[in-house]
């Protein structure tokens, strides 16, 4: 009973701090869907972090949902490292990454390093491979923002392990998650549940949301592929037949979300070894062929 557990979670909310919506460049979710989206994975509070531009937080108070949204903001810095702004509502006009964590502070937000090993956009990679930054300056950056996201579900496996070993070594630092979706179904793939004593995200004060995302008890969480195949959000079912809907539905679903409906049906049902024998088969009459 879902909406019995849900009244009964009185101690924690749920965040995911870090999505984007259509009024990012690279991302078609409308802000009706990933509000839709965030309800049904039982998000009390989601962060809606577009790239350079906080339009979408205008556009999400005007629709109603259960979800509380902060407006925030994934700034592009000068040499190509994002940061995550909370609780801003206005464009960031700098572009030195020292001076983007300042306007962030200046205007009363909360300022997050976002994926340190990603290509060209996380400050370590830009660090270590392009060699963008000085160690002292790495070091300045990081004790200057407020918050590390420690988990980020679009990272790779090895990025989040070295990701593991960074949120080790600032341990002192405030760790964070969030799923970086770019799609609705996405959204909540990594959440931040953070305790917080009679819990009701709509009625939090900004300043309460601030204060519980700076000192609270908190913990990280990362959906698993098992999780989003038992997801009845996914009207996926592990039963025989669940594959001719799969097919069924295939012209009505965007082709990555069927690709990604379609593996966790064939991992759920071991149709992953009929469809390896299917391929040696195939490849078996391809050889025949060749040699005809
Ligand atoms: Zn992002």
């Amino acid at each position: 009973m879902p909406g019995r557990q849900r009244q009964l979670k009185k101690s924690t909310i749920d965040c995911d701090l870090h999505l984007h919506t259509n009024h990012s460049f690279d991302c078609e979710s409308p802000v009706a869907e990933v509000l839709r989206w965030a309800e049904t994975k039982e998000l009390d509070v989601i962060a809606v972090t577009d790239h350079d531009l906080v339009t979408a937080y205008l556009e999400a108070q005007s629709i109603e949902s259960k979800v509380r949204v902060i407006p925030g903001v994934e700034v592009t810095t000068k040499l190509g490292t994002h940061l995550l702004g909370y609780f801003i509502t206005e464009p960031i006009i700098s572009k030195d990454i020292l001076d983007v964590i300042d306007e962030i502070h200046d205007r009363g937000g909360i300022c997050s390093l976002p994926h340190p090993y990603r290509s060209d956009t996380g400050l370590i990679y830009n660090q270590e491979i392009k060699n963008l930054y000085t160690s002292d300056e790495v070091a300045q950056i990081i004790e200057a923002v407020d918050l590390i996201e420690g988990l980020n579900a679009k990272c790779s496996d090895s990025d989040r392990n070295k990701t593991e070993q960074f949120k080790t070594k600032y341990a002192h630092k405030i760790h964070t998650a969030g799923s970086d979706a770019h799609q609705p179904y996405e959204v909540g793939r990594a959440r931040l549940r953070l305790t917080v004593a009679n819990a009701d995200a709509t009625t939090m004060t900004d300043d309460e949301l601030k204060i519980a995302l700076l000192n609270n008890q908190r913990e990280i969480i990362r959906e698993t592929i098992q999780e989003l195949g038992s997801a009845e959000t996914l009207t996926l079912s592990v039963i025989e037949g669940a594959r001719k809907t799969l097919e069924l539905s295939k012209s009505l679903i965007p082709t990555g979300v069927w690709h990604r409906m379609r593996s966790v049906y064939m991992r759920s049902t071991g149709a992953v070894k009929v469809n390896n024998e299917l391929k040696s088969l195939q490849s078996n009459r391809k050889s025949k062929e060749k040699v005809l």
